[in-house]
């Protein structure tokens, strides 16, 4: 199988280690890629905006297989263009990535196929949205309804916290994503993400993972796109597993299937355990970043087969396997991130490879013969151990190997995992 992967970050690295791994493959590109995935795949310097570029690249190379890695082009309809084009693509539909694209849609299939969720609220004016507001009280979460890069969503502990949330949206904060403002009542719990792949008729349980979204140690300072990740998450039992299959993702496939937008690909749910059981924080239509790296580090199938029968309708009956240990990921970022950081800053040494260690690469480049950071977060440095805490020691032994003034990275990936196993 010839097989084009979309993408330039530390995910489509972990993809495409692990597609390079597939017997079924012939020869793998990456468009853009970075210099990690170069060393498993051949770049092609598409513009991955110009769909009909991109599904002509596919035609002149007899590609027979196309995976996405982010949201981005399959919001904006990457999908359908290689779909009509004939090509068989791993993603979604942009109709079926509103799941992701609207958080307002997702609310609303959770409403009519009684999906367990906070109750909201749908605004598209601020006096309408604050009234609401006001009557339910704080703590309270604001939502820009559209994609807003992770950082449209406030949790207001304070009723003036949410009321200036709602006129951020409103004055333009995200642009075209706040156009819409879904206000939705705050569940407390812990949170994990339980990923699946669909063929728009069958759902697969793949694996579930908890990543780190603070800046800082002891999840403090801003969001940001994810600090480190580890697979799996202790918080998902098997009861949980079995509740959420049920409770949560069969009715939303049933759902998005019976609105006429069946899902294929991967999708995840960032959940909520709560005293109730597990309830639907939002949906995501591709593999997190940085949870993709650990639950490639995990997997013990070939990866490849599955995406396809995601593509092309023939999941039933297959089944994904998984190593038991847990896999952990570090993610190394640029001085300064998530605000603004230097780029083209040297990266002098990496960890030797090992068996149970692999750095994935996001922002990186290569220039004039030299490893630079170009972005704000630049290494995934990933480990796999018999269990948190051992995974823990790998990956931050690995991190020490890494010289690279100017990154930094958290000091406490895993710290629940690691906590109970203490307990
Ligand atoms: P989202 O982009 O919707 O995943 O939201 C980002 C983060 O905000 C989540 O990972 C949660 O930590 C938090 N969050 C979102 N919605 C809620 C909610 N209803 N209750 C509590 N926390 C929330």
């Amino acid at each position: 199988m010839k097989v084009l992967l979309i993408g330039s970050g530390g995910r489509e690295h972990a993809l495409a280690w692990k597609i390079a791994q597939s017997p079924k493959l012939t020869k793998l590109y990456a468009a853009p890629g970075n210099p990690g995935i170069a060393e498993e795949a051949t770049l092609v310097a598409l513009d991955t905006d110009n769909h009909v570029s991109v599904a002509d690249f596919c035609l002149e190379e007899a590609i027979d297989f196309v995976v996405v890695g982010p949201e981005g082009p399959l919001v904006a309809g990457l999908a359908d263009v290689l779909r009509a084009a004939g090509i068989a693509v791993f993603g979604p539909s942009a109709a079926a990535a509103q799941l992701e694209g609207s958080k307002g849609f997702t609310k609303d299939l959770c409403a009519r196929y009684d999906i367990p969720t906070g109750a909201y609220g749908r605004f598209t004016d601020a006096e309408a949205a604050k009234a609401y507001v006001r009557d339910q009280g704080a703590p309270i979460v604001i939502k820009a309804d559209g994609l807003a890069a992770g950082k449209g969503v406030t949790v207001a502990m304070e009723l003036d916290e949410a009321l200036d949330a709602i006129d951020d949206c409103f004055d333009g904060a995200f642009g075209a994503a706040g156009a819409e403002v879904v206000v939705e009542a705050f569940l407390d719990g812990e949170e994990a993400s339980f990923f699946c792949l669909s063929d728009g008729k069958t759902a697969l349980a793949l694996a579930s993972a908890q990543d780190h979204k603070r800046v800082g140690d002891g999840d403090t300072g801003p969001n940001t796109g994810g600090m480190g990740a580890y697979s799996p998450a202790p918080v998902m039992t098997s009861e949980m597993i079995e509740r959420t299959m049920k409770e949560i993702i069969e009715p939303t496939m049933r759902g998005m299937s019976e609105s006429g937008y069946p899902f294929s690909g991967v999708f995840f749910a960032g959940l909520m355990i709560t005293a109730k059981g597990p309830e639907l924080i939002e949906y995501n239509v591709r593999f997190g970043d940085p949870e993709c790296q650990v639950l490639m580090m995990r997997m013990k199938s070939d990866l490849l087969p599955l995406l396809y029968a995601a593509a092309t309708g023939t999941l039933a009956g297959m089944e994904a396997e998984w190593r038991d240990e847990t896999a952990l990921t570090v993610v190394m970022a640029s001085k300064g991130y998530p605000g603004s950081y230097d780029k083209n800053t040297p990266i002098e040494a990496l960890p030797a490879a090992s068996t149970q260690t692999k750095v994935f690469h996001a922002g990186t480049a290569m220039k004039d013969g030299s490893l630079v950071a170009t972005g704000g977060r630049v290494l995934n440095v990933t480990a796999i151990g018999e269990n948190a805490s051992a995974a823990k020691d790998l990956a931050y032994a690995a991190v020490n190997g890494v010289s690279w003034d100017n990154g930094f990275y958290r000091h406490d990936i895993g710290w629940r995992a690691v906590a109970r196993e203490k307990a």
